[in-house]
C-alpha cells in the first residue's frame, strides 16, 4: 500500500523530490498532480500533491525528504556559477528570493474568483538587502 511521505502545495516540487527519491532506487509517484493543473484553488483546499512510495520504503524517504528540506542535498550539487546563490545587481550583497511580480499576482487573484487554473512561469528577483527587483 502506498504511504504519503510528503504534501506539496507546488506540484513541480513534490516531482523534483519524487525524482530524488527515484534516484536513491525508491518507487516514489507523485498523487494529486491533476488537482494543481485542473484548478489551483481546489487542489490548495484538498492538500495540495502527495508524493508517495510503498510501505516498507518509507522511513527512507522521509528521510531523504527531510535532507532535501533542511538544504543538505545541495552539496550533492555540482560547483557550477549559474547554480550558486545569486546577489544583487545593486548592492552587490543578499540575500536575494524570486518572487511573483505584482501584476501576475493581481491577475492570478482575478482569474482565482473565476476559478481558473493560474500557472506563472514569470518571475522576478528582490532583494532582502536594499529591496531592489530585476528579472529573474
Ligand atoms: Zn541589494
Amino acid at each position: 500500500m502506498l504511504q504519503t511521505v510528503e504534501r506539496f502545495l507546488d506540484p513541480w516540487e513534490a516531482h523534483i523530490v519524487c525524482a530524488r527519491l527515484n534516484a536513491d532506487g525508491i518507487p516514489a509517484t507523485v498523487a494529486f498532480a491533476n488537482h494543481a493543473i485542473i484548478d489551483w484553488p481546489a487542489a490548495l483546499a484538498l492538500g495540495g500533491t502527495a508524493v508517495q512510495v510503498p510501505e516498507e520504503h518509507l522511513a527512507q524517504a522521509r528521510r531523504i525528504a527531510a535532507e532535501y528540506r533542511a538544504g543538505e542535498l545541495e552539496a550533492d550539487l555540482p560547483e557550477e556559477p549559474e547554480l550558486q546563490e545569486g546577489c544583487c545587481p545593486e548592492c552587490g550583497s543578499g540575500p536575494v528570493r524570486q518572487v511573483a511580480p505584482l501584476r501576475q499576482r493581481l491577475l492570478a487573484g482575478l482569474l482565482g474568483i473565476f476559478g481558473a487554473t493560474f500557472p506563472t512561469r514569470e518571475s522576478e528577483m528582490v532583494c532582502d538587502n536594499c529591496g531592489a527587483r530585476w528579472e529573474a
